[in-house]
């Protein structure tokens, strides 16, 4: 008997690329019950259940972006030729200071809306724009607000940022222990909380020591930036981590461009994760290249990132085109920081890049428990690909075509949790946000008394000014 509290929603006939081996990828249906996958198989019926015709379309689990700095929704595009020096001047220097916590609210709204309108149904905010207490509550309101599943790495203020990186004697803002005991304390929940630390790379060893042992005393997964460009191997950050036995399997590692094949393997034996920032590590020279494939060869299991929509898409489309590209240049033979024979390193394709957008990027997160895959018991996280769109039919090889091609306007379903955030391939929730970002891009510039970048004239007003 069916519970009628619990609604029953049944895709049929799409093309599935669940991301469970044991499930596999073949032509069939997907039962959702409430918050909940409960069955995946072919020619399912149910006649309680509402049915949504999945023919011609892909369905995949939602994708997953391990590390974006949702507090710059609203400054997207600013420039994407930055250097990474000229990247933190303008936006962690220049700008971050001057968001008050209602611009949080709308930047990690903007990127919240922008990720679901693409597919991507749990988004990881490392979040260093803790410049008070309510800076912390307005960016974890947009995420329940939005629908998106979120883990929200709670990270440090951008004032004072030089203060608060590269060998930054500070620790780490002590209100992290008031969201964990009162705002995020149910790891059950589509908000949850993580530790965005600054780690040895950024830090000093005796910070970073304290910052672990306060993420492990919260029961915290955490996330440190290691191996961007130069800086990164003088520090030998992963290094020291080992050697100090700090080093363990509740630790994201996000870029690691710079880091040794030897760091990558200790990581590896360790159980810790990875995520990189392909579209960004390609676009802005100074943290070096992706990783990607020296991560396979040391054994770990790469997942991808967004970064700073400052400087690329919000989507992880580009990221798997980003991670590709730069495979392919370096098979090529266009030779990076770090590569010494990629030749003789493993290579990944399409079906690998859809497993680092998902499956990968919810073992990065730890939550492969509840989602990244379409399995029966996990949270219903899934998204509707829509193949007969021009630029995708025939769809000879639907993963190859869904990463040659694909694009957020191919998405045309969105569930999270089991609430449809998009469907007919219209966002629910898209209304209004545009003019918020404009007005809180304005101010954010007002206040820091900061020219847009780029070629602009002065007296041109930006557009989309807010008021347009
Ligand atoms: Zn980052």
């Amino acid at each position: 008997m069916s519970n009628p509290s619990m609604e029953r929603v049944l895709i049929k006939g799409a093309y599935i690329l669940s991301q469970d081996p044991e499930v596999g990828e073949f032509i069939g249906d997907v039962l959702v019950v409430g918050d909940r996958i409960s069955n995946v198989s072919r020619n399912l019926v149910d006649p309680d259940a509402t049915v949504i015709n999945g023919s011609g379309h892909a369905l995949l689990p939602g994708f997953i972006d391990t590390h974006r700095h949702a507090w710059q929704g609203a400054l997207r595009g600013l420039d994407p030729s930055w250097t990474y020096a000229q990247y933190r001047n303008h936006v962690q220097i220049g700008l971050g200071p001057h968001l008050d916590p209602e611009d949080v609210r709308i930047g990690n709204l903007a990127a919240d809306l922008m990720a679901l309108e693409a597919g991507v149904t749990t988004v990881r905010d490392e979040s260093h724009i803790m410049n008070s207490p309510a800076h912390a509550d307005a960016a974890i309101a947009a995420h329940w607000e939005s629908g998106i599943r979120s883990v929200f790495a709670y990270g440090w203020p951008s004032t004072e940022a030089e203060s608060w990186q590269f060998g930054s004697v500070r620790p780490h803002p002590a209100d992290i222990r008031r969201i964990r005991e009162t705002v995020l304390s149910d790891d059950t929940a589509r908000v949850t909380l993580a530790a965005m630390i600054r780690g040895p790379e950024l830090s000093t060893m005796e910070i970073a020591t304290q910052d672990i042992r306060l993420a492990r005393d919260l029961d915290l997964q955490m996330s440190m930036h290691v191996g961007l460009g130069e800086w990164g191997i003088q520090q030998a950050a992963i290094r020291r981590l080992n050697e100090s036995g700090l080093l363990q399997s509740d630790m994201l590692f996000i870029h690691a461009c710079t880091s040794t094949d030897e760091e990558l393997r200790m990581l590896a034996h360790h159980g810790a994760q990875v995520s990189v920032a392909s579209s960004i590590e390609a676009f802005m020279p100074g943290l070096g290249q992706p990783a990607t494939n020296r991560m396979l060869a040391a054994g770990l299991q790469p997942s991808l990132s967004l970064d700073v929509e400052t400087s690329a898409a919000g989507d992880l489309f580009g990221a798997m085109r980003a991670a590709l590209v730069y495979q392919q240049l370096t098979r090529a033979g266009a030779g990076g920081l770090m590569e010494r024979g990629l030749s003789s390193l493993p290579t990944f394709d399409s079906r690998d890049l859809l497993a680092f957008a998902t499956i990968n990027g919810a073992r990065a997160c730890g939550i492969d428990h509840k989602t990244g895959s379409i399995t029966p018991g996990k949270a219903a996280d899934l998204i509707m690909i829509r193949l007969t769109d021009t630029n995708l039919q025939p769809a000879t090889d639907v993963a190859a075509t869904i990463v040659t091609a694909a694009h957020s306007g191919n998405v045309t379903y969105v569930m999270v949790d089991g609430n449809v955030v998009k469907s007919g391939g219209v966002l629910l929730q898209g209304h209004a946000i545009s003019e918020l970002a404009s007005e809180s891009r304005d101010r954010i510039y007002r206040r820091a008394g900061l020219s847009k970048p780029g070629r602009h004239d002065p007296a041109v007003p930006f557009f989309l000014k807010s008021g347009n």
